[in-house]
């Protein structure tokens, strides 16, 4: 392929919206351009790397039995509310109205659609388990639209449902696309975890995210030597005990002056101790009922796990003036000794890590302390609050965990019966009596993974494509297109090449070697062959992009050099 016929529209300056790596240098390769915001067009050297990504994935779906289909973009939306999601979904969900005024969604999904395939396909249990995915693009009117490819409104992604009779079955798929998730990403070359995740709108029991690893991810996770890895929006805080204090519990907890003071930060300066020594005592309303979280001063409330450990999106924090009814004391000066009755107290499981605790004495510019739980006040349920962070131990082995930042190009769920039983999705069992399948589904974003793999790859020159993904394997580059012999030279290569099957670019455009240098190095080409001055002593050169290894090899050695890299 010739660079002077091809559309490849590099840019030489930093596009002012990108925030991070792999979204300036999608832009700046010319592997993307920008419709309007979130919507991309693929331009050939993208769409190459699309391909090569979708190309592994189904070839790893195949290779585990899963069958490929191709649903609809359009969805009606009563299929919606027959599942439940309707609400769940939100204005995340393009809709759109037909001439009859029939409301319709573009699919950001497709567990209604599949599920409706299967109740009308699937009715015995002899039928059962089936797996089934599609390539196809997928819509989510995203608030705000950023990093790129990474969140857009517009993407591509596989996605596979399974159905099952029972448990056990779905546990041998899920376990099956785990490892062909795992195959995915090592044969693009890419660096991963699999971790615990939370299952979000999708629903379910169980799930796993697939990180690839990044610098500048949108995800943050905790991993741990032993293999465990957790998103850090699910991960549980655990830290060592405390050690015991000076006070042996006979003497009573004191009430310090603490003036002006309504923040970790200021009473613990003040009172010279740790902020990790106070304990924020956090006032909520849910429905009618008022709640106390306490929390170690230092850690910050995580609120996914509050809606979850509460049940109840609608809670809320208490108004300056219901604190003050409720407590006495005005707002930064809450503590847990002497609440009124029926005000339910919540604490962190790491609360139990605690002898003695400094904590707001509901009196204006006052804190207590040597405040112990359960001879002070009662706690009614340890749950897990708080995020977790860098140094919190492994809950399987008990070693300190390392935050890594990641992008998610993979996500599966188990999700039992939560389709099947609210769409009637039912087979007859063995004794003839009807049951909901259980099921699975499992998401990869195709598009994420070509930024995914750059955010993992480049570096201040650009792009440096793993060799499987790669949009060409070889990039030709005469550094003189109006001398005769180079480009002749040059031609050659490329048509012998070729002829090998070896995928070539040959930059030809007459412009300056410093451009067409500047341009290799963000294209990303891992190999690049370099003909100039030197082929007149009979030399070229091989330019390895990863290791900025330069190899100056014999013309007459060069083809079979790079024939046996690529094994062609
Ligand atoms: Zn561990």
């Amino acid at each position: 392929m010739r660079w002077s016929k091809s559309c490849i529209p590099t840019l030489k300056e930093n596009p002012h919206e990108a925030e991070i790596p792999s979204h300036r240098l999608m832009l700046r390769a010319g592997l993307v351009k920008k419709l309007t915001s979130g919507i991309y067009t693929f331009l050939p050297l993208g769409f190459r790397v699309l391909k090569k990504i979708e190309r592994i994935v189904r070839e790893e779906m195949d290779a585990i039995g899963c069958q490929e289909v191709l649903m609809p973009i359009l969805h009606p939306t009563d299929i919606y509310e027959e599942s439940g999601r309707l609400k769940s979904f939100g204005p995340e969900l393009f809709k759109l109205a037909d001439s009859k005024k029939r409301t319709f969604a573009l699919g950001p999904t497709h567990e209604e659609v599949i599920t409706m395939v299967a109740r009308d396909t699937m009715r015995s249990y002899r039928d059962l388990p089936q797996c089934m995915y599609q390539i196809l693009i997928k819509f989510r009117d995203e608030i705000r639209p950023r990093y790129g490819v990474i969140r857009a409104r517009e993407f591509i992604m596989k996605d596979a449902y399974s159905f099952h009779v029972d448990d056990e079955s779905l546990d041998l798929t899920y376990r099956d696309m785990a490892k062909a998730y795992s195959k995915i990403i090592e044969r693009c070359g890419l660096n991963y975890r699999m971790v615990e995740a939370e299952s979000g709108y999708i629903g379910g029991d169980e799930s796993h995210e697939f990180m690839v690893l990044a610098g500048n991810g949108e995800s943050e996770i905790l991993s741990c030597t032993c293999g465990y890895a957790v998103n850090l929006e699910r991960a549980a805080a655990r830290r060592p005990p405390e050690p015991e204090g000076d006070g042996n519990g006979k003497q009573p907890y004191r009430e310090v002056e603490t003036p002006g003071m309504t923040t970790v930060e200021d009473v613990s300066t003040f009172l010279k101790v740790e902020p990790a020594a106070l304990v924020k005592t956090l006032l909520y309303r849910s429905g009618e009922r008022d709640i106390a979280v306490l929390v170690p001063g230092d850690r910050e409330v995580n609120d996914i796990k509050l809606v979850r450990v509460i049940d109840d999106p609608d809670i809320r924090f208490l108004e300056p003036r219901e604190i003050e009814t409720l407590t006495g004391g005005p707002v930064g000066f809450s503590g847990p000794v002497g609440l009124p009755g029926g005000t339910v107290i919540y604490a962190d499981n790491l609360i139990k890590t605690y002898t003695e605790m400094i904590v707001g004495a509901n009196k204006a510019d006052h804190h207590l302390a040597g405040v112990r739980a359960g001879r002070d006040f009662s706690i009614d349920h340890f749950e897990d609050f708080v995020w977790a962070r860098e140094g919190d131990l492994c809950p399987l082995c008990d070693k300190s965990m390392t935050l890594h930042s990641g992008v998610e190009v993979g996500h599966i769920f188990k999700l039992g019966s939560k389709y099947s039983a609210s769409m009637n999705a039912v087979f007859l069992d063995e004794k003839g009596e009807s049951r909901p399948y259980v099921m699975g589904c499992y998401g990869f974003g195709v598009s994420r993974m070509v930024a995914a793999a750059i955010e993992q790859h480049h570096d201040g020159d650009g792009i440096i494509w793993p060799e499987t993904i790669t949009p060409f394997q070889l990039l030709i580059l005469p550094v003189n297109v109006n001398d005769r012999k180079i480009f002749e030279t040059a031609s050659r290569f490329e048509r012998e090449l070729e002829d090998h099957g070896l995928e070539v670019l040959l930059d030809d455009r007459d412009l300056s070697p410093g451009v067409k240098f500047k341009d290799a190095d963000l294209i990303g080409i891992p190999l690049r062959l370099t003909i100039g001055k030197k082929l007149k002593e009979g030399k070229v050169e091989l330019f390895h992009r990863g290791t900025h290894h330069i190899e100056e090899v014999p013309l007459d050695r060069a083809k079979a050099t790079i024939m046996e890299r690529f094994a062609v």
